[in-house]
Formats: C-alpha cells, sequence, structure tokens
C-alpha cells in the first residue's frame, strides 16, 4: 500500500492525492488495528504473565504477609511493652518532678521561713538595712522609722541628712571608719555611734558595711550594711563595767572556776581573805590551789559532786588562810551552763565568817549572860537548871535552888541611881561568886535575884551552909562614892525532888521561900514547906484584905504614951497602927507592916495613920490638954516618895494643927538610903516646925557621927538597948554613951521600952530627957489615952490649985 499510496503520490492529481490520501489513512487503520491487536495480545499476555505472577506474587506474599504479620505482632508485643515502660518511666518521671516540685516548695518554705527570720531577726535586733550609693548620696533605709523615728523620704541622703544627726563627739569617729573602709584598710565599716532620735533623745547604734560596687577609677560606689539598735546593750555594758567594778571592790570573795574546777579568775577580797593572789590560784584547782586540810580537802570533793548534781552549793567551811591561820568561811556556789558553748562555769562567793562568829558569840554571850555582873542570866539559868534537873533524875540524887533577893536594893537604885545600883550589883555577884565554890552554878535573873543550884545531893546542914555564907557575904557594907551602903540578902531554897518534881514548880518554890524570909526582915533564908506555901497563899488574901481595909477604915491608931522625966508629965505620944480585921480581930504591925511595905500599901496606911493622928492631937491641943505632941511613924517608902513634904504640909493645915505637935519618927536606914533627897526633905519639913526623931536608934548601921548630918530634934534608943541595961552591961554603958553624945549635939533623948524601974532609975541618972515603955503603959486605943491624958491635965491642974 505504501507504494502505491507513494505513487499516486507522486502522480500529481487530485484523484492520485485522494486516493494516497485513502492509501494511507488505511494504511493508518491497518497500523491503528495492527497495533491495537498487538496491544490486546501483548496485554492479555502481560495479564497472563501478570497473573502468573500474581500467583506467584501472592504466594510470596502471603509468606510475606505471614512473616510479616509475626514480625508485627512482635513488634506490636515490643511496641506494648515499650509503651509500659514508657508509662513507667512517665510516672516516674512525674513521680520525680513531684518530688522536685515538693523539695522546691520546701526549699521555698524555708527560705521564706528564713527570710522571715531574718525579718524577725533584723526586727528583734532592731536592725536595719541601708544601701548608699556614693555617688547621688542617695540612701535607702529599712527600719528607719523604728529605729529613728524619721520615715525615709524626711532623710534621703546619707552626707547631707543623715549624718547632722550623729553626736557631735562620736562624728569623728564615724568618718575615721568610713575613710578607713574607703581606703581599703578595713573588711567591713564598722563602728557604734550616737544619733538622735527625732524625739530628741539620742540612741546607740551599730553600722556595720561594705562596699558592693566601684567606679571605673576603682572609687566606692555603694555601700550596703546594717543599722542596730545598740542603746540597750551599751546599757548593758555599761553594767558589765558596773558588774566588774563591783567585783573587783565588793567586800565579798568572789572566784569564778572553769568546768574543771579551776580558778578563772578572783577578785581582790579574795586575795584579802585568803592571802592567796590571782597568781597563785589561776588555773589551779579549787581543792589543789589552797593548802587545804585533808578534811576541807574532802569537803571539797563532796561540794563537786553536788555542784555536777544540783548546780549549787553553800554551807560552812574551816577555811585556811596563806598564813595557815584557819578562819569559817561562808560559801556558796553555782553553776552556770554557757547556753551556746554548753560549757559550765562555777561562780563562787564567800565571805569571812570570823568577826560575824565572834558578834554571834558576843551576841550568845548577851543572850545567855548578864552583862553588869557576867554571871550567866534567867535564860542560862533556866537551861542549867533544866540540865541539873535531867542528872539528878539520872542519878537519882537531889538538888538545891537557893533564890536570892538583895535586901533594900530597890530602894538604893531608887535613890542612887542605876550606876550605883550596879556598881552594887557587881560587887554582891563577887561576893557571891567567891562566898560559892562552884560560882558557874550562879545566875543573876531579875534586877536584884540571884539564883543558885547546888547540885551533889547536899545535906541540909550543908545547904543551910551555903545560905550562911551567902549572908554573911552581904553584910559588909558596900562602899559607894565614899559612903557605906549596907544591904543584906533574903534566901528562899527549894529542893528536888521533895519539894518540887518540875523545874517551874521548883522556881516558885525558892521564890516564895525568898519572900517568907523577906517578909520576916531579911538576911535570912527559909526553905520551902507547904507551910510556907498556905502562908504565902495567906498573906495574898491578907493583901487584898489589907487593900479593903485602907478603904473601909478598919484600920485604928492606938496611941502609946512617953513620960518627960524632967516634968514627969505625958507630953508626947506615939501613934501606932492597928488593924481591925473583920474576922481576925486586931492585928499589930507586925501582922500586916511588912506586907504593907512589899506590897506598896505602907504609903496609904501611912496616910491614913498621919491623918487620925493629926486630928487627934488637934482635939487635945482644943482640949486645952497641954500641948500633947504626937509622933507618927514613917517607912522608907513615904519618904523617898517624893510628896512627904506636900503631904504634911496638907495634913497640918487641913487640921491646923501646930505643926511643932508633930513629931516624925525616921529609922537610920532610911536616911541613910538617899541622903541628899533625905535631908533637903526633912530640912523643909523642920522648917514648917515640925520634929524629927530618929527611931530604934542603934539597931542599925549608922554612927553618931552621921547625925550631925541630919536635921533631928530627938534620939530614940531602941528597945533591945533598954532592955538589956544592968549595972555595969556593954549596953549600959553604950546608953549611956549615946546620951551623952546626943546632947552635946543638942539632940534631946528618949529610950523606949522601958520596962521596969531598974530601966527608968538608969536612965534618969543618965540624963535621959524621955521614956516610952509598958512601964508607963501599953500603946492604948485613942479612948484610953484620951482619958490619961485628961486625968493628968485634972491631975496637974489640981495640983496647980493645991500650990
Ligand atoms: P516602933 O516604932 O519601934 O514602935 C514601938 C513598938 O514597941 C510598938 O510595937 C510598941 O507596942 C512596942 N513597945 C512599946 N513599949 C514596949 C515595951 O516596953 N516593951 C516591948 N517589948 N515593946 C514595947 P507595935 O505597936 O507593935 O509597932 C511595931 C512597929 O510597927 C513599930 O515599931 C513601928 O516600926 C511599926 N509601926 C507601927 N505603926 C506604924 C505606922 O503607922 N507606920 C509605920 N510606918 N510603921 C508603924
Ligand atoms: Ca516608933
Ligand atoms: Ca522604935
Amino acid at each position: 500500500l505504501v507504494p502505491f499510496g507513494l505513487m499516486a503520490l507522486y502522480q500529481d492529481s487530485s484523484f492520485s492525492i485522494t486516493i494516497a490520501l485513502i492509501d494511507l489513512l488505511f494504511i493508518l487503520f491497518l497500523l491503528f488495528s495492527a497495533k491495537k491487536i498487538n496491544e490486546m495480545i501483548s496485554d492479555s499476555l502481560y495479564l497472563q504473565k501478570k497473573n502468573q505472577n500474581l500467583i506467584e506474587f501472592l504466594n510470596k506474599s502471603k509468606i510475606d504477609a505471614e512473616a510479616l504479620n509475626s514480625k508485627l505482632s512482635n513488634e506490636i508485643y515490643q511496641r506494648k511493652q515499650a509503651k509500659i515502660s514508657l508509662q513507667k518511666s512517665y510516672k516516674k518521671l512525674e513521680e520525680m518532678v513531684d518530688e522536685r516540685t515538693q523539695e522546691l516548695s520546701q526549699a521555698y518554705k524555708i527560705l521564706q521561713q528564713s527570710q522571715e527570720r531574718l525579718n524577725l531577726a533584723m526586727d528583734a535586733s532592731n536592725t536595719g538595712l541601708w544601701d548608699w550609693n556614693l555617688v547621688t548620696d542617695e540612701l535607702y533605709n529599712s527600719k528607719f522609722k523604728e529605729l529613728l523615728g524619721y520615715e525615709p523620704n524626711e532623710i534621703p541622703k546619707f552626707i547631707g541628712h543623715l549624718s547632722p544627726h550623729v553626736h557631735p563627739d562620736d562624728y569623728n569617729r564615724v568618718k575615721r571608719a568610713m575613710v578607713k573602709h574607703f581606703k581599703g584598710k578595713s573588711d567591713y565599716y564598722l563602728v557604734q555611734y550616737r544619733i538622735k532620735h527625732k524625739d530628741g533623745h539620742w540612741i546607740w547604734v551599730e553600722d556595720r558595711g561594705r562596699a558592693i560596687e566601684w567606679d571605673d577609677e576603682g572609687k566606692i560606689s555603694r555601700m550596703i550594711g546594717t543599722r542596730r539598735d545598740i542603746t540597750e546593750s551599751r546599757g548593758a555594758d555599761e553594767q558589765l563595767k558596773l558588774a566588774a567594778s563591783v567585783f573587783e571592790h565588793v567586800s565579798e570573795a568572789i572566784f569564778v572556776l572553769n568546768d574543771k574546777f579551776e580558778f578563772v579568775t578572783v577578785n581582790n577580797f579574795f586575795t584579802k581573805i585568803t592571802g592567796y593572789r590571782y597568781e597563785d590560784v589561776i588555773g589551779k584547782g579549787i581543792h589543789e590551789a589552797q593548802n587545804l586540810p585533808a578534811e576541807t580537802n574532802n569537803k571539797y570533793r563532796e561540794i563537786l559532786r553536788a555542784l555536777r548534781r544540783d548546780k549549787f552549793w553553800q554551807g560552812e567551811l574551816n577555811e585556811t588562810r596563806k598564813n595557815g591561820q584557819v578562819y569559817p568561811q561562808w560559801l556558796q556556789i553555782n553553776a552556770i551552763e554557757d547556753r551556746l558553748s554548753k560549757e559550765t562555769t562555777y561562780f563562787g562567793i564567800f565571805s569571812d565568817l570570823t568577826t560575824r562568829r565572834q558578834s554571834e558569840e558576843k551576841l550568845k554571850y548577851l543572850a545567855n549572860y548578864d552583862s553588869v555582873t557576867g554571871l550567866g542570866n534567867r535564860s542560862l539559868f533556866s537551861d542549867r537548871l533544866h540540865n541539873a534537873i535531867n542528872r539528878a533524875r539520872k542519878r537519882n540524887s537531889k538538888l538545891a535552888l537557893l533564890y536570892m533577893d538583895l535586901d533594900r536594893f530597890k530602894s538604893i537604885n531608887d535613890s542612887y541611881g542605876h550606876q550605883i545600883g550596879d556598881q552594887i550589883l557587881k560587887t554582891a555577884a563577887k561576893r557571891l561568886t567567891s562566898a560559892i565554890p562552884d560560882a558557874d552554878a550562879l545566875c543573876r535573873i531579875g534586877s536584884d535575884e540571884f539564883t543558885a543550884i547546888l547540885e551533889g545531893n547536899l545535906q541540909r546542914s550543908e545547904i543551910e551552909n551555903r545560905c550562911h555564907n551567902f549572908i554573911e557575904a552581904m553584910k559588909d557594907p558596900f562602899v559607894v562614892d565614899g559612903e557605906d551602903l549596907t544591904l543584906g540578902c533574903s534566901i528562899g531554897v527549894a529542893e528536888f525532888p521533895e519539894g518540887a518534881k518540875e523545874l517551874q514548880i521548883l522556881i516558885n518554890q525558892a521564890d516564895s521561900a525568898m519572900y517568907q524570909s523577906k517578909r520576916l526582915g531579911g538576911n535570912q533564908f527559909r526553905f520551902y514547906s507547904k507551910e510556907l506555901q498556905a502562908h504565902t497563899i495567906e498573906k495574898l488574901k491578907l493583901e487584898t484584905q489589907l487593900r479593903k481595909a485602907i478603904l473601909e477604915d478598919e484600920l485604928e491608931v492606938y496611941y502609946q504614951p512617953k513620960l518627960t522625966l524632967s516634968t514627969g508629965k505625958i507630953q508626947s505620944v506615939e501613934a501606932l497602927v492597928r488593924w481591925n480585921h473583920p474576922t481576925r480581930g486586931l492585928l499589930t504591925p507586925d501582922q500586916f507592916i511588912p506586907l504593907a511595905e512589899e506590897t506598896g500599901l505602907i504609903s496609904a496606911v501611912g496616910e491614913v495613920v498621919l491623918n487620925k493622928a493629926c486630928q487627934q492631937a488637934k482635939k487635945w491641943q482644943n482640949q486645952d490638954l497641954g500641948n500633947i505632941s504626937v509622933s507618927v511613924n514613917l517607912s522608907a517608902q513615904q519618904v523617898h516618895k517624893g510628896d512627904l513634904i506636900e503631904l504634911i504640909t496638907r495634913t497640918v493645915q487641913q487640921h491646923d494643927l501646930t505643926p511643932s505637935l508633930l513629931e516624925l519618927e525616921l529609922t537610920e536606914s532610911l536616911l541613910m538610903e538617899d541622903k541628899k533627897n533625905t535631908i533637903f526633905t526633912l530640912d523643909t519639913v523642920r522648917n514648917l516646925g515640925v520634929m524629927i526623931s530618929l527611931d530604934d536608934f542603934g539597931t542599925g548601921y549608922s554612927s553618931l557621927s552621921y547625925l550631925k548630918k541630919f536635921p533631928i530634934d530627938i534620939l530614940k534608943i531602941d528597945k533591945s538597948f533598954v532592955q538589956e541595961i544592968h549595972e555595969n552591961s556593954d549596953d549600959a554603958a553604950i546608953t549611956k554613951a549615946i546620951i551623952a553624945m546626943a546632947h552635946s549635939l543638942d539632940i534631946g533623948v528618949i529610950a523606949e521600952g522601958v520596962e521596969t524601974n531598974e530601966h527608968l532609975s538608969f536612965l534618969k541618972s543618965q540624963g535621959c530627957d524621955c521614956i516610952q515603955g509598958y512601964l508607963i503603959s501599953k500603946p492604948v486605943n485613942s479612948k484610953t489615952i484620951d482619958q490619961m491624958l485628961r486625968k493628968q491635965a485634972q491631975k496637974s491642974s489640981s495640983l496647980e490649985a493645991a500650990i
């Protein structure tokens, strides 16, 4: 077809061309169809092949797939595993993150806490922060207000604003410290100074800071630091200084020991007391530093043990000074534990008890001994008696208690004063001490009361001997200021166990026996007995009754006439008291006057008698019985009481009695007691016109020479002399001498107790002026004396008439 076509083409006609074209189209169609067929065959072949391949492939794939499958499942398994482990590690991670978070929050918390703590610490310590820009002089402050009272913006600059508030005395110091730091000479800028608070007061602050920034030239451009209020600790510093000064100047020894009990420091007084200097003891143990005796050394061991246990010890030690002298020491040690270092320091303080001991001894002495006589006092006496009774009980033996009271001491003490009284007591104590061999048993338990304990089973006669010794020892006059004063001693004896078995009862018994001796006139002793006790009770009763008697006018005055020998007339009578006792009848003075003296009732009794006597004398004066004077006995108490002049003046005036018709009878002993005052009193009374007579002359102690000193009109020779008057007796001679002497002194003499004509004639022969006694008349009541005096008056008038 191709050549046909080609020929047709080359034939240059349209038909040919059309044929050529058709030819070509046909060729193309053939080609296309061939190709298509070919394609279809090859496709089917391919497909066949492909199918075969596919089958093959499928087979292979199947194997592959199977392999893959197993691989896959394997992989899946592994993946699962991986996932699990991943999950696990994730969880762990989560946990770790948690943990870390927690840690972080914890750390944050801690940080926050420490920040808080820091803030608190800064608050508590009053510490503020500052940040100072040296280039601009700007200053940042915290706590500025708390510290200085200013708001920070009030003082924003350092040099410009703050510096002017610094105390002028401290300013240079602040500057120096700063410059030192600027120049790099100090690691810190540290300075303490005063700064003015906004309120105007000064506070102490401490600045501590350092440079943190420098400029290019190396100059400091920024500093930060803290500022702390140290006002209090400065105060504490001052206190420390004070404490140090106290430490050195206190008058107690102080020492400090470390935990090994070695001396760390001692003060001056330590050296003063012990003699050991600082360098002697420092570093040495307390028990080896001083030269301690073994006993003290042991004691120290005990102390150290106690200190470790109780942290405190105090007590008394017998210490030895460096010079070997032993002295009592009061020691107190405290253990103080340092809170930081936990080390224990021992702080000891001691004092020398020597002087205290001495004064204690003295006090003990004063508490037990009487400072006047040096004898034991009441308290020591009680102790001694207590012990003596115990001893006697144990040994089944006896003891006697002697209770002594000085007679007349009280009135001497009152009139001469306590100094003289003390002298007498001293002498009395000495005499008593030497009168008894076992002087230890002697005590002074009251103003003039002494006791003696006689141990050793003494017989009555031996006890009596001691009593005699005491009484004798007191009999000699006591010479005081050139004057002889005579006292006496009344003793009461009580016996254990016969009398009393108890201490206080024994004392009471001895006391009441002593009173009995006193009541009986003193200068004697009495043993306590039941009868005596009854007597004491009786006495108490009597005292009450006597008080009543004075008020209820039971006292009556009897009168005893005195005969004037030259005229043979009764010109004077003595008033003598009687007591019309409601039950016991008429009592004579010896039954109640001693009691009245003892109880102080004698002045009242005397006043009653004086009053009645004056009243009576005035009656006689009015009755014109011939100037009958009345004499009244005065007791010492009345004279020394101080109101005698007033009493006499008042009474005489009250009865309008001629004073010369009153006579006062005083005893010698009364005159001796308070001479100056007595002389004054008697002079005054005598100047009133009242007569003074000296009663019982010769029984006392005075000598005639004393008479000159006293304003005495009449001297009454005691009846004891008169009654012993026989021819050539001593008493006759004495009486004779007294009369002569009295007359030479212009003093009248009356003899009392004249009972016989013999007495009368002797006295008459000696020129005695008056006599008084039973020979003339006993004391009689006023009615009887009245009659006597009337009779006398009548007689004399009838005689006169007869003449
Ligand atoms: P006196 O002052 O020595 O009084 C004399 C005493 O001797 C009286 O005792 C009297 O009765 C007694 N007497 C008188 N003549 C004789 C005599 O011839 N023979 C004997 N054996 N005795 C005679 P009376 O009245 O018992 O008085 C005793 C003492 O009482 C007085 O002694 C006097 O010291 C005191 N007295 C009496 N009345 C008072 C008074 O009112 N005041 C004071 N303070 N004492 C008085
Ligand atoms: Ca008389
Ligand atoms: Ca007399």
